[in-house]
């Protein structure tokens, strides 16, 4: 992907949320990124602005019980979407070696060519091997009434982890009732992925994937007993209550409210 020249303003209060507009126009432009994607970021950074565009401690916690999953696995997948790819392309392929992990291109909006697009994209930023992309091995998940969603064979169809970061509900639900694990990144709290999800990270995904990282290899010598111990002690909806609930005091402190 070409690197645009940024016209972003080191010192602009939201310099760094516009840095990343950037790499997503950059990702459209090269044929990464759909337009819906780029308002799908939107709603996403929408949640980040009152989240403080931070890592919360219930963030931490929820990307923790996500490398011990991912790392306990016997067949996990890191499903790669096109914001995904624009936004963290090598953080991924880096969380996919650490977990030992493969990485599957699977759109919503399916395109050849830019699926095709996407998997080059992870090849240049270090992957030895994208699945998704290989008509061959395509086969069928039943997902809504009459949709059926491509997967691979070797991937996520066999997958008993899935990480879908920035996915949609339909999707992450129809991966529920097929039996798989699935964690989630996403911005939203009450969206329907992060409730359908074992695991969601709410963070935005240019913070969550390099601290995934950064778990996964720190977690990687521990005891299976203790990865399970990680899982186990993990509740992702008293999780999730725990942000909605920081997100509402932040709203009370920004609109001159009491502050607890
Ligand atoms: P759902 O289908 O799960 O109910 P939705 O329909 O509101 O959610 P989608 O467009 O299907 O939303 O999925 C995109 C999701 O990705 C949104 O919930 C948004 O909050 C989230 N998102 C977008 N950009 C980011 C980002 N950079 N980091 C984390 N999450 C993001
Ligand atoms: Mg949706």
């Amino acid at each position: 992907m070409a690197v645009e020249v940024s016209f972003v303003f080191p010192t602009h209060p939201r310099a760094e949320s516009l840095r990343i507009r950037e790499r997503l126009v950059d990702g459209f432009r090269a044929g990464l990124v759909t337009p819906e994607g780029l308002a799908a970021h939107g709603r996403g950074e929408a949640f980040d602005y009152i989240l403080g565009e931070r890592t919360t401690d219930e963030a931490r916690r929820a990307a923790e019980a996500a490398a011990a999953m991912l790392l306990l696995a016997e067949r996990p997948v890191i499903s790669i979407n096109g914001n995904v790819a624009a936004l963290v392309p090598s953080e991924m392929v880096e969380l996919a070696r650490a977990v030992d992990a493969k990485l599957e291109v699977n759109l919503f909006h399916v395109s050849a060519e830019r699926e095709k697009a996407i998997a080059e994209h992870l090849l240049k930023n270090g992957a030895d091997e994208v699945l998704g992309v290989d008509e061959e091995f395509s086969t069928h998940i039943p997902e809504v009434q009459s949709h059926r969603r491509k997967v691979d064979k070797r991937g996520i169809a066999v997958a008993d982890v899935v990480l879908v970061p920035l996915e949609d509900g339909d999707r992450t639900e129809a991966l529920k009732r097929l039996g798989k694990r699935v964690i989630a990144i996403d911005l939203n709290p009450m969206s329907r992925t992060a409730r359908a999800a074992d695991v969601t990270i709410v963070d935005n995904i240019v913070r969550a994937a390099p601290l995934m990282v950064e778990l996964a290899r720190r977690m990687s010598d521990l005891p299976r007993e203790e990865l399970e111990k990680v899982v186990e002690g993990f509740d992702n909806s008293a999780n999730l209550r725990a942000t909605i609930g920081l997100m509402l005091r932040r709203l009370e402190e920004l609109s001159g409210g009491r502050s607890r």
